[in-house]
């Protein structure tokens, strides 16, 4: 079970980085794919420009055809009539060109002349084509194929003059006649150069003051009017063209903005999702198992991450190891604290009792382990300011053993102490629970008798003496007596007063025989 897991989230994790792969490579591929497209595009609609130019040009090319064979008909015609109106006086006149001309312009003359007689539209046609685009003369050239470089021109020079040249084989002239519209041939057999000669005819037109209809008027100005237009409609379908090939690029660029940022969106959300699902959330759990374990609870193992074979896997394992090996020092620690703080509890303990013992030690008498002088003082003290207060009386008696120095000489020092052990024993088994019972010095002991009345101190101190000189003391044949000074607070009393008191009582208990008790007065 749990291999197939870790199998799981290995392939997961592989899916994971070969879908993000695929993702940046779709990228890639939809940037350069766009650039692809657009360039395509742009070249596939200049491509249509272009045939469209291209169209626009042969069709341009077909209207000017066409209207320059319209054109060309019409001169054709219009020579035609010209043809029809000179041909008689031309060839009445012929003659005087042969003449005046020697076998070369003879011949020229005969093929001008055939020309003319075949009278067809197709050679006059042909003939002023060749030369349409003449300046202000159009004219017609035969090539004399028997006579090469001979030539013939048919001139129009200004108005409604026909005018002919005959070139020689280096194109110049030698031979010129005109032609008016009442069909006379005017001959001028004179060698000319071109431009004198037309001027020369063009001088002769006007001073001749020739009348007549224009043979032809060739229209220029149509077809460049056509080109114009054509040129124009060319320049603008080429804008036209070119803004739309700017629009479809624009237009493709938009939808591939929208395309691209749909792509990149849903990847976006795709990816944020795989991250969230496949990163994120496991670095969250981590993040909480960490803080867990900073605030001191281990927490449990999760086997999901474990599973994992990638770096979030590693890092789980590593967390893990950390964890186990923070679990087990705690554990460790734990054991540490808890034995030192049973020593420390120990010692504590040890500690308070010898405190105990030595506050015991501090106000026990050490040979007769009743109070000593400290907590006497002490206990007085607490009773003088008690009865301050409460103006309740106590009792102060002091108790001192008679005749103890004798003791001492005839028993021994050891003995005597004995003695003061034993008699401390026996004051103490005969006082209250709430009297206390000190040794002040030497064979001397302080009883201090809180909410104790005269009579009652002097009960209690009586029955302390009655007490001793019954008690027969161990190794010791004699009686032991205690003579006892009482003294009762009164007010503006100090521990010294009292004592001094009591003392003064006991002198005279002393005084008075001993064995007995005397209260202050
Ligand atoms: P009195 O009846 O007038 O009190 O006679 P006394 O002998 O008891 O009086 P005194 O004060 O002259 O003698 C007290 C003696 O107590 C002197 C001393 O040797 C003895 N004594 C004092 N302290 C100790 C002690 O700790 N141990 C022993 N064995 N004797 C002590
Ligand atoms: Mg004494
Ligand atoms: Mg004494």
């Amino acid at each position: 079970m749990k291999q197939s897991t870790s199998k799981g989230h290995f392939y997961t994790s592989l899916v994971f980085r070969l879908l993000v792969s695929v993702l940046v490579i779709l990228l890639v591929i939809f940037s350069v794919g766009h650039i692809i497209q657009v360039e395509l595009a742009k070249k596939n609609l200049y491509q249509q420009r272009d045939i469209q130019i291209q169209t626009q040009r042969e069709k341009l090319a077909q209207e000017i055809q066409i209207r320059e064979k319209e054109r060309l008909r019409e001169l054709t015609e219009q020579l035609h009539i010209l043809v029809q109106s000179v041909k008689g006086p031309l060839l009445n006149n012929i003659s005087r060109i042969q003449e005046t001309s020697p076998y070369i312009e003879q011949e020229v003359v005969k093929r001008f002349q055939t020309c003319f007689q075949k009278n067809t539209s197709q050679t006059s046609f042909e003939c002023l084509k060749m030369y349409s685009n003449h300046f202000t003369i159009n004219a017609v050239r035969i090539v004399n194929h028997l006579m090469i470089q001979t030539s013939i021109q048919l001139l129009l020079a200004r108005g409604d003059i026909l005018a002919v040249e005959i070139l020689d084989w280096e194109d110049k002239i030698f031979a010129g006649f005109t032609l008016n519209h009442q069909g006379e041939i005017s001959t001028i057999k004179q060698k000319f150069v071109r431009g004198q000669y037309l001027e020369s005819i063009s001088q002769k037109v006007l001073d001749d003051d020739y009348l007549g209809k224009v043979i032809f008027y060739y229209d220029n100005h149509t077809l460049d009017k056509i080109r114009e237009r054509a040129e124009q409609e060319i320049l603008a379908f080429s804008n036209y063209t070119e803004q739309q090939v700017n629009t479809e690029i624009q237009r493709i660029t938009q939808s591939r903005i929208i395309e691209a940022s749909i792509f990149f969106l849903v990847s976006l959300l795709a990816i944020s999702f795989i991250v969230l699902v496949t990163i994120i959330r496991p670095l969250l759990l981590l993040k909480r198992q960490a803080e867990a374990l900073a605030q001191g609870y281990f927490p449990q193992k999760n086997p999901t991450i474990l599973a994992r074979h990638d770096e979030l896997g590693d890092l789980a394992k590593a967390f893990q190891i950390m964890s186990d090996s923070i679990r087990q020092y705690y554990y460790q620690l734990q054991q540490t604290n808890a034995h030192l703080e049973f020593k420390v509890q120990e010692r504590t303990r040890e500690l308070a009792q010898k405190n105990q013992e030595l506050e015991q030690l501090s106000i026990t008498d050490k040979l007769t382990q009743i109070y000593n002088r400290v907590k006497l003082e002490e206990f007085f003290q607490e009773q003088i300011s008690h009865s301050y207060q409460t103006a309740k009386p106590f009792a102060l008696m002091i108790c001192d053993l008679d005749f103890f120095k004798s003791i001492n000489d005839t028993y021994g020092h050891q003995a005597g102490d004995k003695i003061l052990i034993e008699s401390a024993h026996i004051l103490k088994n005969n006082l209250r629970e709430t009297d206390l019972l000190g040794r002040w010095g030497g064979e001397e002991f302080l009883i201090l008798c809180p909410a104790t009345d005269t009579s009652h101190a002097l009960t209690l101190a009586q029955g302390l003496c009655q007490a001793l000189a019954r008690h027969s003391f161990t190794d010791l044949k004699q009686r032991v007596t205690v003579s006892i000074g009482v003294s009762l607070f009164q007010s503006q009393d100090t521990q010294e007063s009292m004592l001094e008191r009591a003392d003064q009582a006991l002198y005279r208990a002393k005084a008075e025989g001993r064995n007995r008790v005397c209260i202050a007065h």
